[in-house]
C-alpha cells in the first residue's frame, strides 16, 4: 500500500470516528527497530509503524549464535554435569515482551525449550489473557541447566550463567521485561528486595548492567507462576501486575478481563 493510500484510508477512519464521537486514537507505544512515517491529521500527527523484517531475522541470527557458540557447550558451572540439554529459551527473536524465568524444570530439561511444563501451562494462559500469544514474545530463564531436583538456583550458578540472559536482552531489546518470582527478579535488578514488595510497579533494567547507566528497559516483577500454582489466591495480584503491562504496551483491557 502506497503512503498516500495509508494517508487517505487514516482520515477516513478518523473521520468516522469523529462521527462516533471518538475524540482520541490509541497509539502503540513506539517501537524499537521499525521503520516509523508521520502523518498529520486534524487532530495531529499520527506515526504509522512497520515492522522490518530484516531486524528479527538479524537479532534471530545473533541469537541462534548465542545458543550454538556459547550456551549449548556450556562448562562454567556444576549444572553442566546434570542435565541432558541446555535450555536457551524461544519465541519471537524481535519481541515487544521478554518473560523471564528462574531455570529449567523435568520437561524443560527433557524438550529443551522453556517454560512446557505445568508452570509453563499457566504462564500460557497468563500469556493469552494479555491478548498475545507465545509466539509473539519471547521466553526464557536466569539458568539455562536444570538444578537437580528442581532445587533453588545457587548464587554462584546465577552469577556464572546470567551473562547469557543480558546477551539475550541487548539482542532482543524488547519495550518491556516481565520477571517470574524472585530469582529473575533479584538478578537483573540487582535487589535482595522481596517479590512481595517489588511487584505492582515498574522497575529499571540497565542493558549496560550498571544501575543508571545507559539505556535501560522498564521491568514489573510477578508473581512465578510454579507459585501461583501453589497460592492460587494470589493470581488476583499477578494479573494485575500483567494488565500494568498491557497498559504500558497499548493493549487493549476488557471489562470482562479487569474482574
Ligand atoms: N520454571 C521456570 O522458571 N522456568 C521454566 O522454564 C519452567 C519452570
Ligand atoms: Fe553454563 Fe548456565 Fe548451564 Fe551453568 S547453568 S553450565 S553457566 S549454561
Amino acid at each position: 500500500m502506497t503512503s498516500t493510500a495509508v494517508a487517505a484510508g487514516l482520515v477516513q477512519q478518523l473521520k468516522t470516528d469523529r462521527l462516533l464521537g471518538i475524540r482520541s486514537v490509541p497509539i502503540p507505544a513506539p517501537q524499537r527497530g521499525v521503520i516509523a512515517m508521520s502523518i498529520s491529521t486534524a487532530i495531529g500527527d499520527i506515526e504509522v509503524r512497520q515492522a522490518e523484517p530484516a531486524d528479527a531475522a538479524r537479532k534471530a541470527e545473533q541469537l541462534r549464535v548465542l545458543d550454538e557458540t556459547q550456551v549449548k557447550g556450556c562448562r562454567k558451572c556444576g549444572l553442566c554435569e546434570t542435565r541432558t540439554q541446555t535450555v536457551f529459551g524461544q519465541g519471537n527473536p524481535s519481541p515487544r515482551l521478554v518473560f523471564v524465568g528462574e531455570a529449567p524444570g523435568f520437561d524443560e530439561d527433557r524438550q529443551g525449550l522453556a517454560f512446557v511444563g505445568k508452570a509453563g501451562q499457566l504462564l500460557t494462559k497468563m500469556i493469552t489473557a494479555m491478548g498475545l500469544s507465545r509466539d509473539e514474545v519471547f521466553i526464557c530463564n536466569v539458568l539455562k541447566c536444570r538444578p537437580p531436583n528442581n532445587r533453588d538456583p545457587a548464587a554462584e550458578e546465577i552469577l556464572a550463567c546470567s551473562p547469557y540472559l543480558r546477551q539475550q536482552l541487548l539482542i532482543l531489546q524488547p519495550e518491556v521485561l516481565v520477571t517470574l518470582g524472585a530469582p529473575a527478579t533479584k538478578t537483573l535488578l540487582s535487589t535482595a528486595e522481596s517479590i512481595g514488595k517489588l511487584r505492582g510497579r515498574f522497575h529499571d533494567y540497565s542493558l549496560s548492567g550498571v544501575s543508571g547507566v545507559g539505556p535501560s528497559i522498564p521491568l514489573m516483577p510477578t508473581y512465578h507462576p510454579a507459585y501461583l500454582l501453589r497460592s492460587p489466591e494470589e493470581k488476583r495480584k499477578a494479573w494485575d501486575d500483567l494488565q500494568l503491562v498491557m497498559a504500558f504496551l497499548g493493549l487493549p483491557i476488557r471489562a470482562s478481563q479487569s474482574a
